[in-house]
């Protein structure tokens, strides 16, 4: 059973299309997705990461997830040498800012401060930093990355692994 079956697509980016997956299902192995949403990332000059990706559902159990060719190698660089989401990042412009009250005013009014919040695939934490800002304070990231756990550790206040 497809559990997103009832999300309503955004006509104007040409999403629902089927999709043979760059990665398979992390949970079924499948190998066909609809696509949800086309991301664009900016990146600093010689990334190792790509500037666009899918956001996909899996056609075979419904599993959301990115459809990005990246080893953990290839996040491991981006994190150490090219990140732009950071507070200590020599980069200040953060786009991300919207995306971050876009989510937060989605989810106010249906999760309390003193809910247990996990962010899986956290990077550097700066949403679960931007939710401590809003009051929550039972926040936890998990991601692949040692370097970008290693950052959201040093901040403070959120718990990494
Ligand atoms: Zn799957």
């Amino acid at each position: 059973m497809n559990i997103y079956k009832n999300i309503k697509f955004n006509k104007k980016e040409g999403i629902k299309m089927s999709h043979l997956l760059t990665r398979a299902c992390p949970i079924c192995h499948g190998h066909k997705g609809t696509i949800l949403k086309n991301i664009q990332m900016c990146h600093l000059e010689g990334s190792p990461l790509p500037t666009t990706y899918p956001v996909v559902s899996c056609e075979t159990c419904g599993f959301t997830f990115a459809d990005v060719e990246a080893t953990q190698q290839v996040y491991n660089e981006y994190y150490t040498n090219y990140n732009i989401h950071s507070e200590d990042s020599a980069v200040k412009d953060f786009q991300f800012r919207s995306g971050f009250e876009n989510m937060y005013e989605l989810m106010k009014n249906y999760i309390s401060l003193n809910a247990k919040i996990l962010d899986v695939g956290c990077g550097n934490g700066d949403f679960l930093r931007y939710l401590q800002k809003k009051g929550y304070n039972h926040l936890y990231g998990l991601d692949p990355s040692s370097e970008a756990i290693t950052r959201l550790i040093k901040h403070g206040g959120v718990q990494g692994g």
